[in-house]
């Protein structure tokens, strides 16, 4: 089904142009923060999403919380694998370049149901490109991840480590990567950027948005933040005999505000006069953190003490894994800001206030059907 907002059309059935933006997957955690940052960079922006992991509320809180500019917000429910649907909304606009959020990310959901995570991940993106194309829009902005470094032979990442990934999640990303550097060695009028993230979490500072997973969260961080609320019994943590500090896990942690601000920067430099092709770039803070360092900050911004069992190393996890983060400093001139103090003040203050997310405690705990 497409919702079409009333103010979003000009009486013909087209949209009012002026710089647009569409953000596929706009409704979820990553996408709803980027969403409020381009309008209050004052792009008009058309948000399309299933809704397969989030609600429209988050929309509409976005709206609200980009005040004067939350005009320049339309949502349309569309499913990336219905083409026709697609087809409609690229009709109705010009879209100046796409940034592509929208994906399934659960990577033992991947696991179970390869097909869907394919269909989904990967059928979905190719309909957007070939949208994207017949319409003339070749500037792309894709959401990759650090997952595509695999077991990485060295750390910190640098973007040109040789790619392998263990699931078909990862999978999914690898390919869509590969795809865009075809895309681009076919038609070098495209220009795409592609963004690795390293580990997003916190919230928006106003508590209003934030992660609100379907289901048992699988990162540690919503994990984390559903034991504090009350939701969950105790954090189990994942192996404490990996040769780091503490012996547990480290990741690069990146605050969500820190990665939306990226894609401005990463938006910015697909509208330079430049030849930029097909490029990646890591968005991390170039710091590790472990497990145990992560519970304890937390557990000082919440004043929350968080219940720990410890169990094994989980099947494919990494050691140790962080950001190089000079390329991106360097093209992009973009850098994190926030510390892990600042994540776990956020995180906490969007759990605090939203205990059940965006949902109604009843459907908060819900599995995809
Ligand atoms: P999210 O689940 O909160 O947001 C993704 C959104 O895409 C959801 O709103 C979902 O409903 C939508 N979606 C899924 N399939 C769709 C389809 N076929 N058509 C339209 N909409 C669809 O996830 P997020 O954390 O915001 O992640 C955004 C992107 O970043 C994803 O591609 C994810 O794989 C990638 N990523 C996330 C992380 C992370 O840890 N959060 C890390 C690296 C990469
Ligand atoms: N982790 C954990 N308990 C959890 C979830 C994660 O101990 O319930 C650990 C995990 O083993 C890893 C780190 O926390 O060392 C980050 O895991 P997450 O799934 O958030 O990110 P990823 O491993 O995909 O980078």
């Amino acid at each position: 089904m497409i919702h079409f907002p009333q103010e979003c059309t000009n009486g013909s059935g087209s949209l009012c142009h002026q710089q647009t933006i569409l953000v596929t997957g706009g409704a979820g955690f990553i996408g709803s923060h980027t969403t409020l940052q381009l309008l209050g960079e004052g792009y008009k922006v058309v948000v399309i999403d299933s809704l397969d992991n989030s609600v429209e509320e988050s929309v509409k809180r976005v709206a609200d919380l980009a005040g004067e500019n939350g005009h320049n917000l339309y949502f349309f429910r569309v499913d990336l694998r219905d083409k026709d649907a697609l087809e409609v909304v690229f009709s109705m606009t010009k879209f100046d370049a796409v940034i592509h959020f929208a994906g399934l990310k659960a990577v033992a959901e991947s696991v179970a149901k390869p097909l869907f995570y394919y269909r989904n991940n990967m059928i979905g993106t190719i309909n957007l490109l070939e949208v994207m194309a017949e319409h003339g829009c070749k500037k792309l902005v894709f959401s990759s991840s650090a997952t595509v470094y695999g077991q990485p032979s060295s750390v910190p990442c640098t973007e040109d480590l040789p790619l392998s990934t263990t699931n078909p999640y990862g999978r999914t990303k690898l390919f869509v990567e590969e795809i865009a550097r075809d895309l681009h060695i076919a038609d070098p009028e495209w220009k795409i950027i592609l963004l690795r993230y390293f580990n997003p979490v916190g919230a928006h500072p106003s508590g209003l948005i934030g992660e609100d997973p379907r289901g048992v969260p699988n990162n540690l961080m919503p994990f984390l933040q559903q034991v504090a609320v009350g939701r969950r019994k105790e954090l189990t943590v994942f192996g404490t005999d990996y040769p780091t500090k503490d012996g547990t896990g480290v990741r690069d942690y990146i605050h969500v505000m820190d990665l939306a601000t990226g894609h401005i920067a990463a938006v910015r430099k697909l509208f330079t006069p430049k030849e930029i092709g097909c490029t990646a770039y890591n968005l991390g803070t170039g710091k590790g953190t472990t497990v145990l360092e992560i519970v304890a900050a937390f557990e000082r911004a919440s004043g929350k003490k968080i219940p720990l069992r410890y169990a094994d190393r989980r099947p494919g996890d990494c050691s140790e894994i962080y950001a190089s983060t000079e390329k991106a400093e360097r093209e992009l001139q973009w850098k994190a800001v926030y510390t892990i103090d600042d994540m776990c003040r956020d995180q906490w203050n969007w759990a605090s206030k939203n205990p059940w997310g965006y949902r109604h405690p009843d459907l908060a705990n819900g599995n995809r059907t």
